[in-house]
């Protein structure tokens, strides 16, 4: 899909005056964004937390090498944070699962935690989008031909904007559903193991991108959290795109508990970026296991990698 000029400039002017703003609904506050935290600090990671600190993926950054990633310790405070919603927005919304015990058996519930896993992704689209249009900017002052043909940075940036702009889209559609309070709108998949202690949460938003929609991917919101002495995962999509994200699913569904839980591990490492561990869970591990773990992650970084086997890929 390409965005027509127009559209294009509309979205940049929405995206550069709505960055670091609140991402609410409605898109009126003007409130300043704060940190908030898109796997739920109160109970999922106080559950994982050793210390008050958590293990996550963190990218090693060096002038030109090959990405590489490192499993850090870190502050629950800090972790797995975004700045996508002011402190009034972000109490309001997602008050139901903060303020009482999640229910993974309540529809709302449910919804919230695959809004808040959209809203975090969208404000890394959106991010990412302002930082390569940053770097092209800069570029294109010391050489203004840039402007004028094709060139890399031009369309990194370029597919970026694409992306944060079809990511908006698909936030506008559950924003209208939370709006209208038609929780049925997002459907679920939903798992539970109880012979697994507290390792991993994950809040994210993933596109299926083997499948294709009309100008569009479908899409996938995976939350893993440990809960009442289980681990639950839970799946959840767009009633829309029921037909993709099952297609996507039965195999999972299909499988045994344990390959279940090997393959949302894969997904986890595979598609999303936004997951904690246990520090206990971690330190347990075999180097071997935490080598294995770490090469499918960095391997996988820009593209899947199905073929790719290790007995060592399972998180919980
Ligand atoms: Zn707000």
């Amino acid at each position: 899909m390409t965005v027509p000029p127009k559209k294009r400039q509309e979205f940049h002017d929405l995206l550069r005056v709505r960055y670091s703003k609140c991402l609410e609904p409605n898109e009126c506050c003007n409130e300043e964004a704060i940190r908030s935290h898109s796997i739920q600090n109160a109970t999922s990671q106080q559950i994982l937390a050793k210390n008050g600190h958590v293990i996550a993926p963190r990218p090693l950054l060096g002038g030109g090498r090959a990405p590489e990633i490192e499993f850090k310790r870190i502050g629950r405070n800090q972790a797995s944070t975004f700045e996508g919603l002011c402190a009034r927005h972000d109490n309001d919304i997602f008050e139901p699962i903060e303020a009482a015990p999640l229910d993974v058996q309540d529809p709302q519930h449910l919804f919230l935690l695959a809004y808040r896993s959209v809203l975090k992704e969208v404000h890394a689209a959106w991010s990412s989008a302002m930082m390569l249009q940053g770097v092209f900017q800069n570029l294109a002052e010391s050489d203004p031909s840039l402007r004028e043909r094709p060139n890399d940075a031009g369309m990194h940036a370029v597919s970026q904007i694409i992306n944060a702009y079809k990511c908006y889209l698909y936030k506008r559609k559950v924003d209208q559903a939370f709006l209208e309070q038609q929780h049925d709108r997002i459907s679920h998949a939903s798992f539970a193991y109880g012979d697994v202690g507290p390792s991993v949460a994950v809040s994210s938003l993933s596109s299926l991108d083997e499948y294709d929609l009309p100008d569009d991917v479908p899409r996938v919101a995976l939350n893993v959290f440990p809960l009442s002495g289980q681990t639950h995962a839970i799946f959840s999509y767009l009633k829309e795109e029921e037909s993709c994200a099952m297609k996507f699913l039965k195999p999972i569904i299909d499988a045994k508990p344990f390959d279940q839980r090997v393959l949302i591990s894969r997904f986890i490492l595979e598609r999303t970026g936004n997951f904690v561990m246990s520090p206990d869970y971690f330190d347990a591990m075999s180097n071997e296991k935490k080598r294995a773990i770490k090469s499918f992650f960095v391997r996988t970084i820009f593209s899947n990698a199905p073929d790719l086997t290790s007995p060592h890929l399972y998180l919980f």
